[in-house]
Parts: C-alpha cells; structure tokens; sequence
C-alpha cells in the first residue's frame, strides 16, 4: 500500500516510540518525511535508516514547548515544503496526584503537551487553508477520556488535547482541512521503559508483567498497531472522518 505518494508529512516527537515507527511507516508507504524532535542524534540515526530504505527524510531538531523557536523552524521547513499532513506526537508525561504535582511540572506539562500542538498547528495551518487542504492527527491518551489514577497533570493536558482537536475540526471544516485524535492505553515505548526505570528499578521487568495484565486485553499495544492506526487516519481513506478520538486502548476505556 502507498497511501503517501507525493505527499509531506511532518511527525513531532519523531526520534522515539510512536512518533519513530509513524515515520518508517509512512516512509515505507512513499511520503517524504519531515521528522521533529528535541533529540538530535536520534533524529539522524532515523532519516539514515528511511533513507537506507529508500524513503525521503530531512532532521528538523526544535523544542517544541518553546514559541519563537517553533516558528523559526517552521518558517524554514515553510520555504523548502508543503505540509500537507501533520503529527502532534510529542508529549511528556508526569505521575502524580495533584498534591505531587509541583506548579513547575504543571507548567512544563502545559507547554509540551498543549502549548507545543498551539506552536506547531498555529504555524501550518495558514499554508493549509491557503491551499483548502490539510490533514492534522493528535495524540490524546485514555487519559483524556476516563479517569486514570496519579495522572493529574498528565490527564489535565491529554483532556486538552482531545478538546483542542474538535475545535480545530469545527472552524476549518469548510476549508479542506481534517483534524482527529487518537487515544492510546498502553503502548510499548521508551515512554514506558523510562517510567519502569525511573520508578522500579529494582524490579522493572515484574512490573511491566504488571501493567500488562492490567490492560483488559492482556498486554500492552505494540507502536506497529499504533502508528498503522494513524497511517489510516491521515490517509484519502479516511476523508469522511474529521472531529473523531479514536481509543486505541485493548478495551481499556469500555471493558
Ligand atoms: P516517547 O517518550 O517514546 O517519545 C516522545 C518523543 O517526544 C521523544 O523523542 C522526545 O524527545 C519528544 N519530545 C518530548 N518533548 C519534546 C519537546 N519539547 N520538543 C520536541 N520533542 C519532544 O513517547 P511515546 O510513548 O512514543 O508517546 C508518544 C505520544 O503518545 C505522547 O504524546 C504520549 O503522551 C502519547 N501516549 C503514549 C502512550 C504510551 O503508553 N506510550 C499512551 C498514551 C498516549
């Protein structure tokens, strides 16, 4: 399938997880690749290896969070390319209740997780309606849709997420352009390898058995399931769908 011939897709938080796999994915399916992330090195090692596989992939190295930064890169991604689909990926996350949750880690969660799609959207969305079409795909989390335990700050910022995507959708409907969220549960990344590190790393490998069983279908997503999920999405096969969240979570939210 070569769903992305001809077209320029941008991926943030591009170097790991989700992010990573979307980028070979649509490699793989013709798109040239515009690849964002605050990790430098593994961004390079992730254009080397579309390019060794045939696909077209250019680094954009940016920390989203940071506004006049943002519009710097994009406004040279703007010179050299037409976006014509764009991928909110990039998030951080935090674990705590609100009393474990310090005015800093707040701020910081709000300016990746919220402030970062406004930088990113805000700068493409002109050259989108300039040319009556455009793709955009978040990701939201369950956590933006069903209460998840020591996740105040993370949930507050997914919720936004989800919102942010339908208003979005609602003002540029007659302008050719989609906008749609995913939520995923638990997906197999270095996001949750570095959580197991951080908080169990004395028994790491317990609990990820752990966490696995608690997903009502047994196991955690892998980003292969994840990032085909959104090559559907941002593909001409689902012209029909815009303002949609789309759970991705083994039944995590209904079961
Ligand atoms: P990951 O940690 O493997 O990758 C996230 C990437 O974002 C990293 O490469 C990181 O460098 C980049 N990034 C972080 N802050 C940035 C910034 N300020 N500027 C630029 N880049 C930045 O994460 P993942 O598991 O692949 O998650 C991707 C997205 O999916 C996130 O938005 C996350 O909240 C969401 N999500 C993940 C899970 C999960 O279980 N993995 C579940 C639900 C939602």
């Amino acid at each position: 399938m070569k769903r992305f011939v001809n077209k320029t897709v941008l991926v943030t938080g591009a170097a790991s997880g989700i992010g990573r796999d979307t980028c070979l994915r649509l490699a793989s399916e013709g798109a040239q690749v515009i690849a964002v992330d605050l990790n430098e090195p593994q961004l390079a090692t992730l254009c080397q290896q579309i390019k060794q596989q045939g696909g077209e992939a250019h680094s954009f190295p940016c920390d989203l969070s940071l506004t006049k930064t943002v519009r710097e890169v994009f406004e040279n991604i703007k010179k050299q390319f037409y976006i014509d689909v764009l991928i909110n990926n990039a998030g951080i996350a935090h674990v705590g209740t609100i009393e474990q949750t310090s005015e800093e880690d707040l701020d910081r969660l709000y300016q990746v997780n919220i402030k970062g799609i406004y930088n990113t959207i805000s700068s493409v969305i002109p050259s989108m309606v300039q040319r009556s079409k455009g793709v955009i795909l978040n990701l939201a989390s369950v956590a933006s849709c069903v209460a998840v335990a020591d996740r105040f700050a993370y949930s507050m910022t997914k919720g936004a997420v989800l919102t942010m995507t339908y208003s979005i959708a609602k003002d540029y409907i007659n302008q050719g352009i989609r906008c749609n969220c995913i939520s995923p549960g638990r997906v197999h990344t270095p996001f949750v390898d570095n959580f197991l590190e951080k908080n169990y790393p004395d028994n790491q490998q317990q609990m990820f058995e752990t966490l696995s069983k608690s997903q009502p279908i047994g196991r955690m997503a892998k980003v292969e399931e994840v990032s085909s999920l959104i090559a559907y999405l941002c593909s001409d096969e689902a012209a029909f769908i815009t303002g949609s969240n789309f759970p991705i979570d083994g039944g995590f939210t209904t079961l």
